[in-house]
């Protein structure tokens, strides 16, 4: 599907849901793409792009950012402590705060920077134990710690599990954002994204429906 089907797609489900147009922001998931499908996208004009993983996207990024200076790159992904301050530098917003150990190092990083990019909160709305994100009763009490910590919270993010209905997750996650009084609703991909629309999101991460399907490099 081309990046204007995606675009047309979001502004038709904006319009159903009585949303502003423009109100959801685009992430163009671009891990394990090949550069030219990369380049492709940028050269239509679009600017906003999501990664997984902190040590590809520094290896992949810098030719690009050197190309279109306002590139604006967001981590997606789980992220270990010892990567954080490489993250930091790279991501304008990072999507997968997820445990106090992460919070309180950003938070240490950010004051000797001088700087934090904006922070979601990961919540693991299907309780799945091999997935990242603070479980949802533990939700309210961490975004609280993150805030005593003065770190910029701006919403939630969840990953649906692959075998349930979505729009329970999304509903969810905009309970939790709502009642923490956060505006970022970080939900929905190629599969999902006009439910997450009309529940709220205001990210949407789209991959595959954009770039094609991932081929996976051999590891
Ligand atoms: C890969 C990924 C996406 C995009 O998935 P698609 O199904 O290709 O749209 C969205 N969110 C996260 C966290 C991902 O890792």
């Amino acid at each position: 599907m081309s990046l204007q089907d995606i675009t047309d797609r979001i502004a038709k489900a904006e319009t159903a849901a009585g949303r502003a147009a423009g109100s959801v922001k685009l992430i163009a998931v671009s891990k394990v793409q090949p550069d030219e499908r990369v380049q492709a996208i940028l050269d239509q004009g679009h600017r906003c792009f999501g990664e997984n993983r902190v040590q590809e996207a520094a290896g992949k990024w810098p030719d690009f950012t050197a190309q279109f200076p306002d590139v604006d790159l967001h981590l997606i992904g789980p992220l270990q402590t010892n990567k954080a301050r490489q993250a930091m530098e790279l991501f304008s917003t990072i999507h997968s705060v997820d445990r106090p150990k992460l919070a309180r190092t950003l938070a240490r990083l950010a004051q000797e920077v001088g700087s934090c990019p904006d922070l979601f909160i990961q919540v693991n709305t299907g309780e799945e134990e091999q997935k990242a994100g603070i479980l949802p009763a533990d939700a309210d009490a961490f975004i609280a710690e993150c805030r005593e910590l003065d770190l910029p919270v701006r919403g939630v993010m969840c990953i649906p599990p692959v075998d349930e209905e979505p729009a329970l997750h999304f509903a969810l996650l905009a309970k939790i954002a709502g009642r923490n009084g956060l505006e970022g609703l970080s939900m929905g991909m190629s599969s999902d994204f006009e439910k997450a629309i009309a529940l709220g999101a205001t990210h949407i991460r789209v991959g595959s429906a954009i770039f094609g399907e991932r081929v996976r490099p051999r590891e």
